[in-house]
């Protein structure tokens, strides 16, 4: 229900918590991030408030300077610690808002080839289908404008890349997403309240977009795969 992510020069875990904190007001069943660090994702999730996703992020911390969380209000499978997001494989992890109408195709699809989906969620698919293009050697844009095509519904999505550290892609179809720009950090939000601690300066994208985030700004591209300006304006909203 609420999407955050940090492409950012310190660390993030608890700037994530502080983003979904701050989208507590749509409403959630369970919560979760993960971050990137030493080669490896790192995945912490939890049913219920954000205060359980704290107490399993002291005890299992999750370090690194780059990530995405989300609150989740769930459609499709059970308000579970295993079908809270960020759903993920070796090598892709994502957040999902939204819901994928044709995920059970897609699930068959997905199952006929052999991978193994751990949740009940439609969002899980979306994860192996991108990261079935990752593990066949795309790069994370051509993996991402193989996938978004093929899926029906609504969605905002933020995904990590294992092997690719210093970035991730968010995009959005019938579910919103901004782009918020710090100093030598990027961010990513399902609205601006949830970057305002972090910057005032957001870009919001539209429908169809999709956008590669790295420290030092980001790339959108619109459905069509064109790369695309999206204004930046100032948002009033203070932190
Ligand atoms: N449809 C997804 C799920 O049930 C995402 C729900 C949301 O937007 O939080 O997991």
């Amino acid at each position: 229900c609420g999407i955050i992510g940090i492409v950012g020069k310190e660390a993030v875990a608890d700037r994530l918590v502080d983003g979904l904190r701050r989208m507590e007001y749509r409403g959630y069943d369970s919560a979760g991030v993960c971050t990137m660090d030493g080669g490896q994702l790192i995945r912490r999730r939890a049913q219920g408030k954000l205060a359980n996703l704290v107490e399993e992020l002291a005890a299992n911390p999750a370090p690194g300077t780059i990530g995405i969380a989300h609150t989740r209000w769930a459609t499709h499978g059970a308000p579970t610690a295993n079908n809270a997001h960020p759903h993920a494989t070796e090598k892709v992890a994502l957040v999902h808002n939204g819901i994928i109408e044709n995920y059970k195709q897609l699930r068959d699809e997905l199952i006929a080839a052999g991978r193994k989906l751990e949740s009940e969620t439609d969002s899980e698919v979306v994860a192996h289908l991108v990261s079935q293009q990752v593990e066949s050697g795309a790069s994370p844009q051509d993996a991402v404008k193989a996938v978004l095509p093929r899926l029906r519904g609504a969605f905002a999505l933020a995904i990590a890349f294992r092997d690719y550290p210093d970035m991730l892609i968010g995009a959005r179809l019938g579910s919103p997403l901004v782009l918020g720009y710090g100093e030598g950090e990027t961010y990513l939000g399902s609205d601006a309240l949830a970057l305002a601690p972090l910057t005032q300066k957001i870009a919001y994208l539209e429908e169809g977009d999709w956008a590669v985030v790295t420290r030092d700004g980001a790339q959108v591209y619109d459905a069509d795969n064109n790369p695309v300006e999206r204004e930046v304006t100032t948002s009033g909203a203070s932190a």
